[in-house]
């Protein structure tokens, strides 16, 4: 093999669904028409190539689901599909770690019942008919499902989940320009 001529940085991302297709989004959540570009432009100056992982929300849900919160999404059935979504991933981590590649982060979204890394929405009332409740006043420290089935079944599988970092877009008062710059320094300690 000669990697001379071969251009690949080695650097690889996981990241949400929805970085990459808005349109998979709760509605009145999605902040870009199709694609956080601005996320994935910080990526590729760093060279970091990605893997959109699948949205599970709106495998198991579709696109015009209400907004739920984690506990709702905590169930054993619901979990088991979470890993089977996870294997794939799984499975890619372990190969491009063999090839020689830095899998450098899963980057989720803060804010999401699945895919929240730092905080996540958690409630035992939000049920029944769908309530105007603040929902952002649910938001509490913890994962959602999905990265927490991710992170679980990589362990299972014995591949070392790479570093996770949650991007706070789901933040609607937070600048943008803010959450690229705790990614700029998310980044900056991962490949120091
Ligand atoms: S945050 Fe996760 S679950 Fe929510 S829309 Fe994005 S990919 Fe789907």
């Amino acid at each position: 093999m000669n990697r001379a001529n071969d251009a690949r940085a080695y650097r690889i991302a996981l990241v949400s669904h929805c970085l990459l297709n808005s349109n998979s989004k709760v509605y009145e959540l999605a902040r870009h028409p199709g694609m956080a570009m601005e996320v994935l432009e910080v990526l590729n100056r760093h060279d970091i190539g990605v893997i959109q992982l699948p949205c599970p929300e709106l495998l198991h849900l579709g696109p015009s689901r209400w907004w739920q919160v984690k506990d709702m999404y905590d169930t054993p059935a619901y979990r088991r599909f979470c890993r089977q979504l996870a294997v794939p991933a799984t499975d890619q981590v372990r190969l491009y770690r063999q090839a020689g590649a830095t899998v450098v982060c899963v980057l989720g979204v803060d804010g999401s019942p699945n895919c929240g890394v730092s905080v996540t929405p958690r409630s035992g009332e939000w049920g029944g008919r769908p309530r105007e409740m603040p929902f952002e006043s649910l938001v509490v420290p913890g994962r959602g499902v999905f990265m927490e089935e991710i992170d679980r079944h990589m362990r299972d599988s014995a591949v070392e989940p790479p570093p996770f970092f949650g991007l706070a877009l789901e933040d609607m008062n937070r600048p943008l320009a803010d959450i690229l710059r705790d990614l700029e320094d998310f980044l900056a300690t991962q490949l120091a």
